[in-house]
């Protein structure tokens, strides 16, 4: 079976074909600046790389490229499109309605389009990708994997906010979470390296990106996560405030002059890492800059390993015990010296640090941070949720074939 896993941005609609039966990614790729002056598809595949530069003017151009290249005789990789069995989307937000794969109808495309204030930035653009398949390639199926199904299990204990309960029922405004694919996936995989089955242990997932969310899973669901009604609650991300006081906002129109939604922009997008160390949001220059004993470096990844510490010992108290822990994403897969601040800072749990595999592991490896007789192991796994909308995208085109 293969599946064409889609990711649509704004202006970039990102792709990858998986066999499924051997889980290879057969080709991949990304087009870029769809909508604006100089449009191009990277495309790799067999080893190699190619750009083809083509005007784009909208996603369905986008799908369009990218399916003609997929069969082209010189750099495609298969013969005709009929080939490809189901189409896999990621998409950002699914609000209370969509907490599972789902199989895209025009009732799916309208509501996913009217959840645009859940999810501002993705929203449009996700729903954009799917309509360009639907046009492009009418007969393959296309399935939406939502970012937010895997936290439809939290309880409302966890999911409510103290506000009053009219805004909850007239607005469902709640927390939703965010990576939920990467946290099934990562969460899984911790389960069968510590030899325990999924639905019998409890777990925490650090998803350290550009985005970042801890989970807490408990026999194989989640039962809170950090990431709130947006992206915006938890964690201190990449460009992101994370948890603060909403009385800031007011403060800060008050005595800057600026109005609410330029604020809210500074809290999603000049904030987090940015804000902190004033220069970079990305953790790479972030390290280069601590290596030379940068104070406002040191102070960021502080600031984040003590957050990440914090939602750790949380989710231990929600979860009464904590079974194994482990760090993915960007920076959680990346970032040793990260990990080693939080991980020395955690031996009430019995966590014995292993800082000589935390620093041994290749990039991109799987392995355990914890020493054998370490009470609780912890361990870094690379994610892969592209994999894992493809492995959703064949459970529902499966079951309705029988
Ligand atoms: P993600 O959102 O999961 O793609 O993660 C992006 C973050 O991971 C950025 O802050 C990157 O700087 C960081 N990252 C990626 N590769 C590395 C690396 N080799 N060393 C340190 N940070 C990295």
């Amino acid at each position: 079976m293969k599946v064409l896993v889609v990711n649509a941005g704004s202006s970039s609609l990102k792709y990858q074909l998986f066999d499924m039966d051997t889980e290879e990614v057969i080709a991949k790729g990304n087009a870029e600046r769809i909508g604006l002056d100089g449009s191009f598809l990277k495309h790799k595949a067999k080893g190699v790389e190619t750009i083809l530069s083509k005007v784009l003017t909208n996603h369905a151009e986008a799908i369009k490229l990218i399916l003609d290249t997929l069969v082209d005789a010189q750099i495609g990789v298969i013969k005709s499109i009929d080939e490809i069995d189901a189409i896999g989307h990621r998409v950002v937000h699914g609000g209370s309605e969509y907490t599972k794969p789902t199989l895209v109808n025009q009732k799916v495309i309208d509501d996913l389009r009217g959840l645009v204030d859940f999810a501002p930035v993705h929203a449009i653009p996700n729903t954009d990708g799917i309509i360009g398949c639907v046009q492009v390639a009418p007969q393959i199926p296309n399935v939406t994997v939502f970012d937010t199904a895997f936290h439809s299990t939290m309880p409302d204990y966890a999911y409510l906010y103290g506000i009053p309960m009219e805004y909850y029922r007239d607005y469902a405004v709640r927390r939703y979470g965010a990576h939920g694919t990467s946290h099934k996936f990562v969460g899984q995989k911790l389960a069968e390296y510590m030899g325990v089955p999924f639905d019998k242990c409890k777990l925490i997932t650090c998803h350290i990106g550009n985005g970042s969310s801890i989970t807490a899973i408990k026999d194989g669901k989640c039962i809170d996560t950090s990431m709130g009604f947006t992206p915006l609650e938890g964690l201190i991300m990449g460009t992101r405030c994370g948890d603060i006081d909403a009385n800031v906002i007011q403060f800060l129109c008050k005595k800057t002059g600026l109005d609410v939604n330029q604020v809210t922009d500074i809290l999603n997008k000049k904030s987090g890492l940015l804000g902190i160390t004033e220069r970079s949001s990305d953790m790479r220059d972030i390290c280069a800059m601590y290596e030379k004993g940068d104070k406002a470096a040191v102070l960021a990844l502080e600031m984040l390993a003590y957050r990440i510490k914090k939602y750790i010992g949380a989710y231990a108290a929600a979860l009464d015990g904590v079974d194994g822990i482990c760090f993915t994403a960007g920076i959680g897969e990346n970032t040793p010296e990260l990990r080693e601040m939080v991980l020395t800072g955690l031996k009430y749990l019995g966590i014995k640090f292993d800082k000589d595999a935390n620093y041994s592991i290749p990039r991109g490896e799987d392995g355990l941070l914890t020493s054998k007789d370490s009470a609780i192991p912890v361990y870094v796994i690379s994610t892969n949720e592209e994999l894992a909308i493809a492995k959703e995208t064949v459970e529902l085109v499966s079951n309705l074939k029988k």
